[in-house]
């Protein structure tokens, strides 16, 4: 399965279904994440990063641009793009260790890093649908196309 697209009424909602993507992905991959600000990005990521057993705070790295998560079994690496003037900065930020080895990277305004990025499994377009978010799943790899399937099963 390629493609999905899942409904999230609240908050809570969202973080829950970040939680089910985050098992599905066993801490390996890459996540870009769309959709205007206040849509609803960070508050995935948050569901996804929790869903790894973290349990303070998470912000947008908006300023640092990349915010580390050690977690028990798992690194994630969250981006926050939306600053970045020049894709070439990621590379001073040293990019490529980030995207090598057993990693998830959750990316918003993956954009901007347009040409420098590595390559998602998965695009995830997010926007305002009544109370609540639209969540559009595209996979582009199979193990994009597994997740996928995963919260296929759940819904
Ligand atoms: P972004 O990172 O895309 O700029 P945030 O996650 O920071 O967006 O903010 C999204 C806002 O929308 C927050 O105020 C959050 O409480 C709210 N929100 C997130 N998901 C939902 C949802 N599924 N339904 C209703 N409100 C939501
Ligand atoms: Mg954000």
């Amino acid at each position: 399965m390629s493609e999905l697209e899942l409904y999230a009424a609240d908050e809570q909602a969202m973080v829950d279904l970040g939680g089910r993507l985050a098992a599905a992905t066993a801490g390996m991959g890459v996540i870009y994440l769309h959709g205007d600000l206040g849509a609803g990005k960070t508050t995935f990521s948050r569901g996804i990063i929790r869903g790894f057993g973290h349990v303070g705070a998470v912000k947008s790295p908006t300023f640092t641009l990349v915010e580390p998560y050690e977690l028990d079994d798992v690194r994630v690496y969250h981006f926050d793009l939306y600053r970045l003037v020049d894709p070439e900065e990621l590379e001073f930020l040293g990019i490529r260790d980030y995207f090598e080895g057993d990693a998830l990277c959750l990316v918003e305004w993956p954009e901007r890093g347009a040409g420098v990025l590595p390559k998602a499994d998965m695009d995830i377009t997010i926007s305002v649908q009544g109370a609540g978010r639209a969540l559009r799943f595209q996979a582009h790899s199979p193990r994009g196309t597994a997740w996928c399937a995963d919260l296929a099963i759940g819904r």
